[in-house]
């Protein structure tokens, strides 16, 4: 029933119309990856951030149509007080740099003439390595232990109930989510001494080549940083490990693509806050001139260009439809 009134709401288009009046603002999506198969991704990279191909491609439909799909030039303008265009605005992001971005949604994005932004994890696509969320998901989804000891703190839990094992991979996600650099490696890899499991390299690389990223450039997409190692930046007390974080990997990108880095988002917000004042000043100082969030919501006019709110992309069109027109009232 709810959902039937969901879909009639969204083909009424009652939303459209309200918003317009509202000058909501822009709604500025959130992908991270987009798969044939999501299943065969599941253990690696996570359930819930993987969209179907199909999905996905119908998204982009769906905002090709209904709304005006700003490139980072023009929200940069319009978030920094330019007139909003007539239509409604949104954005579309993708977090993390997994190599999918590039074969699977950038012909998608290419094919309905649609600009995006890829934040790139310059650390993992300089080593081909996954972030380490990734190693942290596949420990505890391939792993045959019925116990972790965790040898670090000497205590066990449980990994029988599906609910223990969330519980567990939180746990040791909120461990190495703060880390940096090589203390996260080796935090990884004791981990995984634990459970039994290693990273099934036959998979191959889950992350885009420097190649990849420059043609993304060469087509015209916008290409920013979402730091070196993925590390919950407001808890990165090291000033030095701060700075490579935010300044290091802008430099890193712009020199890998020859084009200057203006966008930043925030990685790991497991912790909230994801972003502190300290970290903002980093931001401001590198010459960034949009940082996005993963708080929702949307992003009006002369708010900080520093902390953009975004909008989580439901993995189902029906879902994302009704987060699409609902998003004024968010
Ligand atoms: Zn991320």
């Amino acid at each position: 029933m709810w959902n039937r009134l969901k879909t009639l709401a969204v083909n009424s288009r009652i939303s459209s119309f309200t918003s317009k009046l509202l000058h909501c603002g822009i709604g500025i999506y959130r992908y991270h990856s987009v798969q044939e198969n999501p299943a065969d991704y599941e253990n690696l990279i996570g359930p819930t951030i993987i969209h179907s191909e199909e999905v996905f491609k119908r998204q982009i439909e769906f905002l090709a149509t209904h709304y005006k799909i700003l490139s980072f030039n023009e929200g940069l303008s319009q978030i920094l007080g330019e007139k909003p265009s007539g239509k409604r605005s949104v954005m579309i992001t993708f977090d993390d740099g997994f190599v999918d971005n590039f074969r699977v949604a950038l012909p998608i994005l290419k094919a309905l003439g649609v600009p995006a932004i890829f934040f790139v994890t310059a650390g993992a696509v300089e080593s081909r390595e996954p972030p380490w969320f990734c190693r942290v998901q596949n420990a505890f989804r391939s792993t045959k232990e019925k116990v972790w000891h965790d040898s670090l703190t000497g205590v066990k839990r449980p990994l029988t109930e599906n609910g223990d094992r969330s519980e567990a991979l939180l746990a040791a996600s909120r461990r190495i989510g703060v880390l940096t650099d090589g203390a996260q490696g080796e935090a990884l890899a004791l981990l995984e001494k634990d459970l039994q499991v290693s990273w099934p390299t036959e998979k191959g690389s889950l992350m885009m080549t420097w190649e990849d990223v420059r043609k993304l450039v060469h087509d015209g997409y916008e290409v920013g940083s979402h730091s070196l190692s993925h590390p919950n930046l407001a808890r990165v007390n090291d000033m030095d490990r701060l700075r490579a974080e935010i300044v290091t990997s802008k430099h890193i990108i712009e020199d890998k693509i020859q084009t200057e880095v203006r966008g930043f988002s925030y990685p790991n917000p497991i912790f909230q806050p994801h972003w502190d004042d300290t970290v903002l000043e980093f931001i401001r100082q590198s010459g960034y001139q949009l940082a996005f969030t993963s708080v929702s919501g949307m992003v009006r006019q002369k708010d900080n260009p520093y902390t953009l709110r975004r909008l989580w992309a439901p993995l189902s069109f029906q879902e994302f439809c009704w987060v699409a027109e609902t998003a004024c009232f968010r």
